[in-house]
């Protein structure tokens, strides 16, 4: 599922693309898709919006539109984000497109369906709520990014003093921080040499900062490297290359980076964690109710190791299927616009 780091890069891929493009209609195959406004009234609304900017909040594409609107893309198992020309054939797991003034179109197509695609107002104080009412705020739950310049060491040691419980959990409670998920909690915590399980009332202050530099650092790189194309994700201009760069997630059995010993997965919380039990010790305090935990993980961990070979395969398989660059001729992307120039890296 695309985290952070693959959101962001679709929203610069995208941001190069459509900036300054008028939408001229919008229409859907799959009304479940529509969110914020009734789906009879969505092409009402985006109809003769300019796209103003496109930046991310959380695991959202923003899309500001003129009029104080904005249009979410929310990409959730498996949507993927597109602009072609209008003529590109369409395939069937196109839910939305959106008619672009100049010939072309953004697209959004989504195996699965869990994805959304919203119409919200921003309001003047910020807040993003459905047009038709005055209440709602979509990221009114949601924690502070992670790499914004306000997301201090200081900041991060608050908000952690405030939470009890796993780090784990914790980490992709959106709540606690907003767009961190199962691979970069993973990666964070192994780059903090810290416990999956451990609780986050137990922490050290060298602790917190440790988590809090990994998760900074674990995020800034993954977007370099336009993210970890790892299932369905690609991005308008292409996949990223983070996954060749992955410490643990989905190394299970391998020999960690730091020290050789086999790389670990247990399930926690039906999502499935991987750690090195050398360099990331849990200790003697935080043990309590693990046991359990990690005695149903050694179970999952010998299936898992059994398929590892075959499982990278399929998955190197099962995401090349969903590739733009793969789908039939013209359906992929149009170049940017000739007098846009690139985006600037590190602009939002
Ligand atoms: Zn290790």
């Amino acid at each position: 599922m695309p985290e952070l780091p693959e959101v962001e890069t679709i929203a610069r891929d995208l941001r190069g693309l459509v900036v300054g493009a008028t939408i001229t209609d919008g229409r859907f195959d799959w009304p479940r898709t529509i969110a914020g406004v009734p789906p009879g009234e969505f092409a009402g609304w985006v109809a003769g919006r300019r796209i103003e900017s496109v930046g991310r909040r959380a695991k959202f594409v923003l899309l500001e539109l003129s009029g104080e609107l904005a249009l979410t893309i929310q990409l959730k198992m498996t949507g993927q984000v597109f602009v072609t020309r209008a003529d590109a054939p369409l395939d069937r797991h196109v839910r939305v497109v959106l008619d672009l003034a100049d010939g072309r179109q953004l697209r959004f197509r989504d195996m699965r369906k869990f994805g959304r695609v919203g119409v919200y107002r921003r309001e003047a104080g910020g807040r993003l709520v459905p047009p038709s009412m005055s209440v709602g705020d979509l990221f009114g739950r949601h924690g502070p990014e992670p790499l914004a310049d306000e997301f201090t060491l200081r900041a991060f040691r608050t908000r952690l003093r405030r939470r009890k419980g796993r780090l784990k959990s914790l980490l992709l409670d959106q709540s606690f921080l907003a767009g961190v998920g199962n691979i970069s909690a993973d990666e964070a915590l192994w780059q903090a040499r810290l416990h999956p399980l451990r609780r986050a009332e137990s922490l050290r202050s060298s602790d917190e900062a440790r988590l809090y530099r990994a998760i900074r650092s674990v995020l800034a790189e993954a977007i370099e490297r336009r993210g970890s194309s790892v299932d369905d994700y690609t991005a308008p201009d292409g996949d990223g290359t983070m996954q060749e760069r992955l410490a643990v997630y989905q190394r299970t059995g391998l020999p960690c980076l730091r020290d050789g010993h086999p790389i670990r997965r247990i399930i926690l919380g039906g999502r499935s964690t991987h750690f090195c039990s050398w360099c990331q010790r849990l200790p003697a305090r935080d043990r309590a109710g693990a046991e359990a935990i990690l005695r149903a993980g050694r179970v999952a961990e010998r299936t898992a190791m059994c398929r590892a070979g075959a499982t990278r395969k399929a998955a190197a398989t099962r995401r090349r299927g969903a590739r733009w660059s793969e789908l039939p001729a013209g359906e992929g992307i149009v170049g940017r616009p000739p007098s846009r120039p690139p985006p600037a890296p590190g602009a939002s």
